[in-house]
């Protein structure tokens, strides 16, 4: 049965992922599970920068990643970079196997604001269903109503809601279909 994996890579707070985890399933009708897989970031980490090459990260969740899933997600507390950008939210491959989201930006603390774990749930599973839906062939959507909606700022994550608008919605069911469960 192909399932999704979703894996933490360097993520002290694991509480966050069983929510995440009903929330992917319940998007993409697939079952979801958590795999804990040996991770060293450390071969990412770009001394000058001080922060870790998402790309990196992401070719090595590719290598890793189970047989038998479908997709992989990894789940990071680490600031994550690409080098034409100063940070990124997260990134995929568009219609590949992997994907890697960072709570890092996603938490109020790092805006100097209070914590707040709900708001950095919600964060997180907008992000981690944006880069999903990338894996499965989405590409950036206008509908202000769509979680494809791109995100410079955290501001713009908390304005969209955590889910497909119907027509990425319909793409996606076209996509699945195509994949046995
Ligand atoms: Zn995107
Ligand atoms: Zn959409």
């Amino acid at each position: 049965m192909a399932f999704i994996c979703v894996v933490p890579v360097h993520l002290p707070q694991e509480s966050l992922l069983i929510p995440l985890l009903e929330h992917i399933s319940s998007s993409f009708h697939r079952e979801t599970r958590i795999v804990f897989l040996p991770i060293d970031p450390s071969f990412a980490y770009d001394h000058s920068r001080k922060q870790h090459n998402s790309s990196l990260l992401l070719a090595k969740l590719v290598d890793i990643k189970p047989k038998d899933a479908l997709r992989i997600v990894g789940v990071t507390d680490l600031d994550l970079f690409i080098p034409i950008l100063t940070f990124v939210f997260g990134e995929a491959q568009l219609s590949g196997p992997a994907s890697i989201v960072s709570t890092q930006r996603l938490r109020n603390e790092f805006y100097g604001l209070p914590k707040n774990d709900g708001l950095l749930q919600q964060r997180l599973e907008k992000e981690a269903i944006h880069e999903l839906g990338h894996t499965f062939g989405l590409v950036h959507c206008r509908n202000d109503l769509c979680v494809m909606r791109p995100s410079t700022y955290v501001e713009n994550i908390d304005l969209k809601p955590p889910q497909l608008c119907y027509s990425c919605l319909k793409t996606i069911d076209e996509k699945l279909k195509a994949i046995p469960p």
